[in-house]
């Protein structure tokens, strides 16, 4: 009897696949069951062999009659893989609805009812696009083939209702299309707006969902039932029987790289996504990552943009100022609350982009210097008033408050900083009559309620909203005109370089929340490096002159985009270990080639009682690098000594955290 030899990708933390038979033929990309040891496993057919020199088992079972992933999908999964030497098995199974994990599931379409299927007519649109606006269109429309196109336009220059063009223009071609954004907050107003226009074609993915809503979207894609999927992270490769176009929304949010397990970037597997289906790609900004801007520089990206407002209102202006000898009160100079208070006279509203939740980051005994810090972490307890607990912000454990100092009894404990419980309350004494909105992970926990802050809101005259990062992405305010960052300094300050980049686009973020209504918006920056060449940049308010002077001295200083990163990551219950591993793998590493840096701790360097150590390596070609990686791996990998077992180990390529 003939039999028909494929390598079959199991979920389990080995770079490799493993060889099973069959006596018949099955098409790549099916799931299958096999024998691992002595367990059952989901295995997916990835490659057909002629001939296998080892012994080999047979599949147990072919689950499907359908493929999960087809061949060139199973082509990007595999690239993926190699270029951030991650294994294979869990480089597919993280892709795939969690149902299709299990043998015990059969992915069939039956369940999908044949009326479900809608056809798709041309749409009269209710907004009529602006000069600018159609001519990016008609740029986009015309693509034709892989062609990376950047669509920068400026906050409320209307990139939305852009992509709802080239959508129609797909979906008159019966193509489908993945329109993705870096969280899942973004999703629904993304949502209502699609489906106001495309109706029932228009379907969700992200990790918030249900299992089985889950499940019933990835089929409905993978069948064509649905056209439109707008998704986060995680939807990056939801299989589609004609992909003609992909959306990434915010290209330069750092959420779109995965932080944990598989670390991979959904902006960079998209992008090798469009370059092996040759369809067009766009990634759309108003603050573009630096890596997007050399490759425009480099004309490997198109760009078009829009650089006027919808609203054509005035960008709002950006004001420096220097609080070294200011007096403060909570975080806030005395010059900022008389800039509100004004603001406020005026029946407008104003904006505190503050990055710390919680009363204050610090809980302090000013006798002895003892800190509260997570029994399990090495980060500071942050004193929330409102749950009276200290909280660690790291692992989310809590604590009771002290009433005396565990280290010397005295009862001199007090807190240090603030965050925006605090800066909720300071200002509920200063403007007692004036609604106080806080926007952040602990306000916004139940269900709704952060639609409810929103729609107050929008409905209020005067007003003071509070908030952390979530709030600068995508909601529109338009009776705000001034906005304070009151912490950029931790940008300026911070070991990650990634920092200043972050810093920048938040500021141009926040800034775009603001100036929607009549009148000249402010943006007031509180900072004590108030020479910084880069604040100095941000205050034209105009983020590409920003970009460029960081670009300058990213290229003298040999750093990201123009070289080439990747960490190795050591973590186990015992620091040493982390250290002894990473100096072994060290050996693997020409030192002539490349610049190497460590091992050190990472930036969270204990998390919930694990070590965290890295080593930082600079290649300055891509080629080089992923030459390096290859052998430190495979030499890890054939590691007799065991040395590379005393932790666990893996690598970043492209880090965005250190
Ligand atoms: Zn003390
Ligand atoms: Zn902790």
């Amino acid at each position: 009897m003939s039999k028909f030899f494929y390598n079959v990708a199991i979920n389990i933390p080995l770079r490799q696949a493993f060889t099973y038979h069959l006596n018949y033929e099955i098409p790549l990309g099916r799931r299958v069951e096999v024998k691992f040891g002595s367990t059952k496993k989901v295995g997916i057919v990835i490659e057909q062999l002629i001939n296998s020199e080892i012994d080999t088992k047979p599949i147990q079972k072919v689950l499907d009659d359908i493929s999960v992933f087809s061949v060139s999908e199973l082509k990007i999964l595999k690239w993926a893989s190699d270029y951030y030497f991650h294994p294979i098995g869990e480089v597919l199974n993280s892709f795939l609805p969690t149902n299709l994990r299990q043998i015990k599931n059969n992915l069939d379409f039956a369940e999908i009812e044949e009326n479900e299927i809608t056809y798709f007519k041309r749409v009269k649109f209710e907004n009529k696009l602006n000069a600018q606006q159609l001519k990016a269109f008609r740029f986009l429309k015309l693509l034709k083939g892989f062609k990376p196109v950047l669509l920068y336009g400026v906050t409320g220059s209307g990139k939305t209702e852009v992509y709802l063009r080239c959508v129609q223009e797909n979906l008159l071609k019966n193509r489908s299309i993945l329109v993705l954004a870096p969280e899942i907050s973004l999703i629904p107003q993304l949502e209502n707006r699609f489906k106001n226009i495309f109706g029932g074609l228009v379907g969700i993915y992200h990790s918030k969902m249900t299992i089985n809503a889950r499940y019933k979207s990835w089929k409905k894609f993978r069948n064509g039932n649905l056209k439109v999927m707008i998704g986060t992270r995680s939807a990056v490769m939801m299989p589609a029987p004609k992909l003609g176009l992909i959306v990434i929304d915010e290209e330069h949010d750092t959420s779109y790289k995965q932080q944990d397990g598989f670390k991979f970037s959904a902006r960079d597997i998209a992008l090798k996504r469009a370059q092996i289906l040759k369809i067009p790609i766009i990634l759309g900004s108003a603050t573009p990552s630096l890596r997007t801007l050399k490759l425009v520089d480099e004309d490997k990206f198109e760009v078009t943009k829009l650089t006027k407002r919808v609203t054509q209102k005035n960008p709002p202006k950006f004001t420096i100022l220097d609080i070294n000898s200011a007096d403060m009160v909570s975080g806030l100079a005395k010059n900022s609350l008389d800039v509100i208070s004004e603001i406020l006279k005026k029946n407008k509203q104003v904006l505190i982009f503050i990055n710390r939740r919680g009363f204050a980051p610090q809980f302090v005994c000013s006798y002895c210097n003892w800190k509260a810090m997570c029994s399990s972490c090495d980060s500071s307890l942050v004193f929330h008033h409102q749950v009276e607990r200290l909280i660690c912000h790291r692992c989310d454990s809590s604590f009771g408050i002290p009433r005396k100092c565990p280290s010397c009894s005295k009862e001199q404990l007090s807190y240090i900083g603030t965050g925006t419980e605090q800066l909720e309350n300071t200002l509920n004494n200063y403007f007692p009559n004036i609604p106080i909105y806080r926007m952040d992970r602990d306000s916004t926990k139940k269900v709704g309620s952060l639609e409810k802050i929103l729609s107050e809101i929008q409905s209020s005259k005067a007003g003071i909203i509070i908030g952390t990062q979530m709030l600068i992405k995508g909601h529109d305010f338009p009776n705000l005109q001034l906005v304070i960052a009151v912490d950029v300094d931790q940008g300026i300050t911070s070991l990650n370089t990634c920092a200043v980049e972050e810093m920048g686009q938040q500021l141009i973020q926040v800034a775009g929340r603001a100036g929607r209504s009549d009148g000249q918006a402010n943006v007031i920056v509180q900072s004590r490096y108030f020479n910084d060449q880069n604040l100095l940049q941000l205050k034209s308010g105009n983020y590409l002159n920003f970009a460029n002077s960081l670009m300058r001295e990213r290229k003298a200083m040999s750093q990201p985009p123009y070289y080439f990163e990747a960490t190795i990551n050591a973590s186990s219950s015992n620091a040493q270990n982390n250290i002894d591993m990473l100096n072994f793998a060290k050996k693997f590493i020409d030192h002539n080639k490349c610049l190497v840096i460590g091992p050190m701790p990472a930036i969270k360097s204990k998390v919930r009682g694990s070590y965290h150590h890295h080593i930082l390596i600079q290649a300055n070609t891509r080629a080089l690098l992923n030459k390096i990686l290859s052998h430190v791996v495979n030499s890890l990998d054939e590691d007799k000594s065991k040395i590379s077992r005393k932790a666990r180990w893996g690598i970043n390529v492209d880090p965005t955290e250190f």
